[in-house]
């Protein structure tokens, strides 16, 4: 895949939601019927053969090629969502933002100490988000966990937030 072409797609809108950001719209590459496929296949040829049991996607945009990526390679889907969304017990971990805290959680019986882990979301900003993911991932003791994003923001160096042993992969970096 040619990821020119890809970033070519992404569409910038400036100042959404709020003023000063530069909001990466994904929306413009699922639309395209190749592209979508492309990526899909990209993404799967990155993870094949590594044993993921788990793909694990953060709310909402993670929903999107979360489950696309896990039955690809042949792994299940775990949600990983906003407060109050899931129907059974859950472990919650909070979060700094920008403002104010924010708060993602799972089911308690989503995952095991068993499970290979790919952790995904479209974009890595602060890292603030993944980082409380990787720590709800933590609890369960996987055997392993892999985290990916489609896309970087190289400036913010979320990267810093997690330990150097985990396997962080971005396929447009901005
Ligand atoms: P962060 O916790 O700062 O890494 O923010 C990551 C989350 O916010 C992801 O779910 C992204 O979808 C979203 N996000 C943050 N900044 C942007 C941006 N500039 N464009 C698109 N999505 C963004």
């Amino acid at each position: 895949m040619n990821l020119e072409n890809l970033k070519g797609l992404i569409r910038d809108i400036p100042d959404f939601p709020k003023k000063g950001i530069l909001f990466k719209d994904f929306t413009t590459v699922f639309k395209d019927k190749t592209a979508l496929h492309e990526l899909t296949e990209y993404m799967a040829s990155m993870y094949a053969g590594k044993g993921i049991t788990k793909v694990v996607g953060i709310e909402s945009r993670g929903f999107i090629m979360g489950p696309i990526i896990a039955e690809k390679i042949g792994a299940g889907f775990v949600p990983m969502r906003k407060p109050g969304k899931l129907p059974a017990e859950t472990w919650s971990e909070s979060y700094t933002k920008e403002y104010g805290t924010d708060t993602i959680e799972v089911h308690v019986d989503a995952l095991d100490e068993n499970d290979v882990v790919l952790l995904h979301d479209d974009l890595l900003a602060t890292g603030g988000t993944m980082y409380a993911a990787y720590l709800l991932v933590k609890r369960f003791n996987p055997k392993k966990i892999y985290v990916n994003f489609i896309s970087e923001l190289l400036d913010l160096n979320g990267r810093a937030l997690f330990p150097e042993d985990v396997e962080i992969e971005t396929l447009i970096k901005y």
